[in-house]
């Protein structure tokens, strides 16, 4: 049933969103995931933060520096200073600091390619490696956000607690086609559409599938 569904509602947000390469990505046009080096501690800097300001601190920090040894180089204070646009930066900067040191000490400085070994990393968690996974290393994990576990558990899709249970339920019932760029159409239809306070329900390309809707209007 939740399978049958999800492939509706794909199918719908596809024709809806474009993919991030097909758009005018923030991303892409900034450059912070033009190394895979640069797009781990973007994704790490993203945490809890609107794009705009992590733009602003990666664009810091990459005039400074783009390398493991060279984010070692700087201060905690210069580090801190650089990227206190986002969110909790003095946590974010002891894990930068501590996973560069991991880099430099098991991988000879380069960012592996699985997953085991990126969750080991100092501040990466679960969405960090999935976004890894997907998009610099052409695997198909749909990574779990709060918007996208917003989606998911509005359309009762899944009903989940956790960003974790909802990144482990969507990925076994997403059919393989899809996952590559189910994150992507479902992180825009949160961000835009499906928002946290008041859900724009009646602008909702998938109100028909929607059982929070259905509950509501
Ligand atoms: S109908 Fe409303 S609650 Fe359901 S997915 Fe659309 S915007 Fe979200």
């Amino acid at each position: 049933m939740a399978k049958k569904k999800i492939e509706k509602v794909y199918e719908k947000l596809s024709n809806e969103y474009e993919i991030f390469a097909e758009n005018d990505n923030e991303w892409e046009k900034n450059g912070l995931n033009s190394t895979d080096f640069k797009s781990l501690v973007s994704v790490m800097l993203s945490t809890m933060t609107h794009t705009k300001r992590v733009i602003r601190a990666c664009n810091a920090l990459y005039d400074k520096a783009t390398t493991p040894k060279e984010i070692l180089d700087l201060s905690d204070d210069e580090l801190t200073e650089l990227i206190k646009p986002v969110a909790h930066y003095n946590r974010k900067t002891k894990h930068l600091k501590e996973m560069c040191q991991q880099l430099i000490d098991n991988h000879n400085g380069e960012v592996p390619r699985t997953e085991k070994e990126l969750l080991e990393l100092q501040g990466v968690g679960r969405k960090c490696t999935d976004i890894m996974m997907n998009f610099n290393f052409g695997g198909d994990t749909i990574a779990v956000d709060t918007h996208v576990h917003r989606v998911l558990n509005r359309l009762g899709i899944v009903e989940t607690k956790s960003n974790e249970d909802t990144a482990d339920e969507i990925n076994r019932l997403t059919p393989k086609k899809y996952k590559k760029h189910a994150h992507e159409w479902l992180i825009q239809h949160g961000m835009n559409i499906c928002i946290s306070r008041k859900p724009k329900c009646e602008e909702c390309i998938a109100s028909s599938l929607c059982d929070y809707y259905e509950k509501e209007f």
